[in-house]
Order: C-alpha cells, then sequence, then structure tokens
C-alpha cells in the first residue's frame, strides 16, 4: 500500500519521499521524534506532544521547529490517510550535513508518516535488564532518535517472550521502559519514579497522574520484587497491565488499583482527544 507522507513542506508518497544520505538523523542520531495516537482522523494530546518535541529539539540544540507546521502536517497525514485507529510519527532532525562536518547545512528535516494501524504489544510480560538509564546524561527525558539501547533492550525482552524491558538508573532507582513508564502499587498506593529518575515525561504517564493520581516517589529497583500490581503506560500501551515480571507471574492482573486507572484512562481520553 503506498502512504502519502510529510518531508520537508509537503505531501508525498512514502515509495518515492527520500532523505539524503548524510542527514545528521542518520548518521549520528540528532534527531528527536514523537509517536501521537491518531482515532478517527484526529490527533490525541497533539498539543503537549508537539510541546515535548520541541523541547527534546532545545535539549539536543537542534532549531526550533515550527509547530504550526508540524500541526498543518499531523493533519495533511491523517487526512490522506484515513483509518479509525493508528499512530502518527514526527521525525525531526538536525539535516544534511557533509559527514564529519557540524550540523546541518540545508536546515533541518521534519518527516511526518502514519506509521501503522492499531498494533499494541502481543504480551504484557516484561523484564528486567542489567543496563542502567543515565539520569544525568546530556540526553535524559529526551526523546531522541538515538535509542539504540532501547533497542537492545527490547530484543532482550523478546528473548524471553516478553514485550517490555524495565531500566534502573546508575543510582539503583526504578526508571522507566524501552518504550514506556512504569507505574507500581505498594501497600495498595500507586507509585511512579519521578522525572529526576531519568525517565522521559511520558505524556500519558502525565495524563495517569492528572486523572488517576499517584504518588511520585524515588523507589529502589527491585520495588518490583514486591509490588503487588504493575502498569506500563505509552501512547501505544495506554494503561496496560503487567502480567509477569521476569519469572514472578502478577496473578490476577489487572488487580483493583490498575483495574481502576485503566477504566478512568479509557473513560477520558474517549472524551478529550487533546487533553
Ligand atoms: N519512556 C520512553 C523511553 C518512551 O520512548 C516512551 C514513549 O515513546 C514513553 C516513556 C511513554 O511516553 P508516552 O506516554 O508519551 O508515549
Amino acid at each position: 500500500m503506498t502512504l502519502a507522507i510529510w518531508l520537508d513542506g509537503s505531501l508525498r508518497e512514502a515509495d518515492s519521499a527520500q532523505v539524503s544520505v548524510f542527514d545528521h538523523g542518520l548518521t549520528v542520531g540528532d534527531g528527536v521524534f514523537e509517536t501521537v495516537k491518531a482515532v478517527d482522523g484526529r490527533a490525541f494530546a497533539l498539543t503537549r506532544h508537539l510541546h515535548r518535541l520541541a523541547g527534546s529539539a532545545r535539549g539536543l540544540g537542534l532549531p526550533e521547529p515550527d509547530l504550526d507546521e508540524v500541526r498543518r502536517a499531523c493533519e495533511a497525514v491523517l487526512h490522506a490517510n484515513p483509518a479509525p485507529l493508528g499512530r502518527l510519527r514526527i521525525t525531526y532532525t538536525g539535516g544534511v550535513s557533509p559527514l564529519g562536518s557540524d550540523r546541518g547545512t540545508a536546515g533541518p528535516t521534519l518527516v511526518v508518516a502514519l506509521v501503522d494501524t492499531d498494533r499494541r504489544p502481543d504480551t504484557t510480560a516484561v523484564v528486567t535488564v542489567p543496563w542502567t538509564r543515565n539520569e544525568r546524561g546530556a540526553l535524559a527525558g529526551l526523546k531522541t532518535t538515538s535509542y539504540g539501547e532501547n533497542v537492545v533492550a527490547l530484543a532482550r525482552a523478546r528473548e524471553h517472550g516478553a514485550s517490555e524491558a524495565l531500566f534502573g538508573n546508575t543510582v539503583g532507582r526504578l526508571c522507566e521502559g524501552t518504550g514506556s513508564n512504569v507505574f507500581v502499587v505498594l501497600d495498595g498506593e500507586l507509585h511512579t519514579p519521578p522525572l529526576a529518575s531519568g525517565c522521559l515525561a511520558g505524556i500519558t504517564r502525565q495524563l495517569v497522574l492528572d486523572w488517576v493520581g499517584a504518588k511520585e516517589t524515588d523507589l529502589p529497583f527491585d520495588v518490583l520484587e514486591r509490588a503487588e500490581e504493575i502498569f506500563l503506560t505509552s501512547t501505544t500501551r495506554d494503561v496496560q497491565a503487567v502480567h509477569r515480571l521476569d519469572d514472578r507471574p502478577l496473578s490476577g492482573a489487572p488487580g483493583p488499583v490498575t483495574g481502576e486507572a485503566m477504566r478512568i484512562f479509557a473513560e477520558r481520553a474517549a472524551d478529550d482527544l487533546d487533553p
């Protein structure tokens, strides 16, 4: 199927759209991105995604993206590719630059594409990985295209029949997954790691904090071993109960707190496409 995508100012056919082999996003991962859920041709929480895109670009020292253009591009792509449910992928990079020289000379590259229709992970088993997020690193909290470490961790998860891998940070605290934030229930109370843990400021995470309520708590990584319930949040998963952590089954998942969070999130999200 030929999809229409947005590339640098206009809609084009995905099959024939071209980005330079010297694009800094390709050569050194100098780019930022967003994944946005689309329901019936409308982007969910688009304003929040645009602001996060701009924040990530700023953090990476990229030129400020023109958010009006990005919004127009999202609308144009959704209009050209009707689907009941899908995900928009916005990619914004440093642009073309001869190898070895500094950042782009011909301005940044913007691509917006509908990457797939509804594709939720096939399992909610999760593993822990020994690698750490660097909460004090230059990229902490930025959604950059340098996702290599997440790719490696996700491959480890797949080897163990899981769909997500959870990281601690360099000081042994719970952080996040490769593409999701994590919530745990302890003594009946809902907690999630604070942004200082190095996790991404997930949009679904924030909506759960706003709509359901949870404590942002600095937690040891091994809290996962005694959590009564665990759930993940992301644009792709919404609120999703974890049924197995490493070898430990979380029987009865979703438990009562997770079930309530899932219910509230689904209800509020259906009411308000741009919360
Ligand atoms: N953490 C990481 C590393 C992510 O890549 C993502 C989403 O892509 C999330 C958390 C969840 O963020 P959101 O709820 O905005 O999708």
